[in-house]
């Protein structure tokens, strides 16, 4: 449980205090180590796999993790809201950031056996390794469970064949948690770069979100042992399960770091441009932008922070959690686009940070799940709630 107070500012909600120094902590090492590649990232697709090793050092990387295992043993709003500093710095780098730390990291404490914690924990939390999580492939990838990547077992042993696209960190990940078919079921394994059979395609050039890697992996005939299955053989859907509604609910925050760099740039810029004699933000059709801007703004991020809550009660709860990625998605991207007229010509013009953000602002109504199927999720689940009880909420 926690608590945050309604004392509003433009930089975000407070929080209690321990959470504001985890938040003041990462704010600063936003600011001082990620802002200034920010650019080179997004222009040379440029990949800082040092900065990531400096995150680990920090504990960014592993802070859902228990110490025991080289995490920081913290909770899933420290999450996101390091989530949240990092993506303000570079959409790009909280995309990788949430691959790594929630994607991969956190869904193989929470599921994997005592030899998978011990053996990949503690190189993916000080950022030795770099993780990510592996699941559409070219044919199926908002019907995830029709994949074709297949282990078949022999005597307890299996062999994978198959490929995964779209892969964020792929082109420089050692661990990924991927899978699988197992006869009618799904199974995920641990896969190492270094396993025999394993390939990696070219890096893909993207829209946005320049900088974190995606790319395509491939499997051919590896040979993984019964120790590498996260979870229990056949659990795929389980694991899935277990995971997918706190992941909406934390990568929501890549989207509010998004958004609030967007209204940073843009309330900055309307107070200093002037046209006409007089400040921008002096006219009303600037001014409405701005109020919807902010008002969108805060409420796609305290829905988060309360959708965030809800899933941490109940990791069944998809209701909440689709429907805070669907709005925090679509506010950002609505909020980038906005901010960019409120530059002009020059939001069109490379040289400004806007162009880059509103880039960055459209990939998650499509990325873990694109926002169509956020919509068939939340109405199913509403559905279901009504049906229930016959009160609904
Ligand atoms: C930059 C980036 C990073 C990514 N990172 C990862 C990653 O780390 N790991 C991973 O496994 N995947 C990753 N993905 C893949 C991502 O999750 C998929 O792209 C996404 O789930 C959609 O699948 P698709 O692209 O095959 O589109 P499709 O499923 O083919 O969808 C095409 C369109 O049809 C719509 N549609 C499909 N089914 C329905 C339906 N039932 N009702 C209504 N509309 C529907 C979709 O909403 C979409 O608009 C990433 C993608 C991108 C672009």
């Amino acid at each position: 449980m926690f608590i945050y107070i309604g004392n509003i500012i433009l930089s975000g909600v407070q929080l209690k205090d321990e959470y504001l120094m985890i938040q003041q902590s990462a704010r600063e090492f936003a600011r001082k180590e990620i802002m200034p590649v920010a650019g080179k990232m997004d222009r040379e697709n440029f990949f800082p796999a040092d900065l990531f090793r400096k995150m680990g050092k920090e504990g960014y990387l592993g802070v859902t993790i228990p110490e025991e295992y080289g995490g920081s043993g913290s909770d899933y709003l420290s999450q996101a809201i390091i989530e949240e500093e990092i993506s303000y710095a570079s959409g790009s780098l909280g995309l990788s950031y949430g691959a790594h730390s929630n994607l991969c990291l956190d869904n193989l404490y929470r599921n994997g056996s005592e030899f998978l914690r011990e053996k990949y924990l503690p190189a993916l939390c000080s950022g030795k390794n770099i993780g990510s999580l592996g699941m559409t492939e070219p044919s199926s990838g908002s019907d995830a469970l029709s994949m074709k990547t297949t282990a078949m077992e022999d005597s307890g042993n299996f062999t994978l064949n198959g490929s995964k696209i779209f892969i964020t960190n792929a082109p420089y990940a050692d661990v990924f948690l991927v899978y699988a078919r197992t006869g009618r079921d799904i199974t995920p394994f641990i896969v190492e770069s270094g396993d025999n059979g394993f390939s990696r395609g070219q890096e893909f050039d993207k829209t946005g979100m320049r900088g974190s890697p995606t790319g395509t992996i491939f499997f051919n005939d590896i040979k993984l042992g019964h120790e590498r299955i996260v979870g229990d053989l056949n659990g795929g859907k389980k694991v899935l399960l277990s995971g997918l509604n706190l992941e909406r609910a934390v990568l929501s925050f890549n989207s509010i770091g998004i958004a609030r760099r967007a209204l940073d740039l843009a309330v900055s810029y309307a107070s200093e441009r002037e046209q006409f004699g007089k400040p921008i933000s002096d006219f009303e059709l600037v001014q409405e932008k701005l109020a919807y801007m902010y008002t969108k703004f805060e409420s796609s991020r305290l829905f988060a922070l309360e959708a965030l809550n809800r899933v941490q009660n109940d990791r069944m709860d998809s209701l909440d959690a689709a429907a805070a990625i669907l709005y925090a998605s679509e506010a950002s991207e609505y909020i980038a686009r906005e901010a960019l007229q409120i530059f002009g010509g020059y939001g069109y013009i490379k040289d400004f940070e806007i162009e880059r953000v509103f880039r960055d602002s459209i990939l998650l109504t499509i990325g873990a799940g694109t926002n169509e199927i956020r919509k068939k999720v939340i109405s199913e689940a509403l559905v279901k709630k009504y049906r229930g009880d016959g009160n609904g909420r």
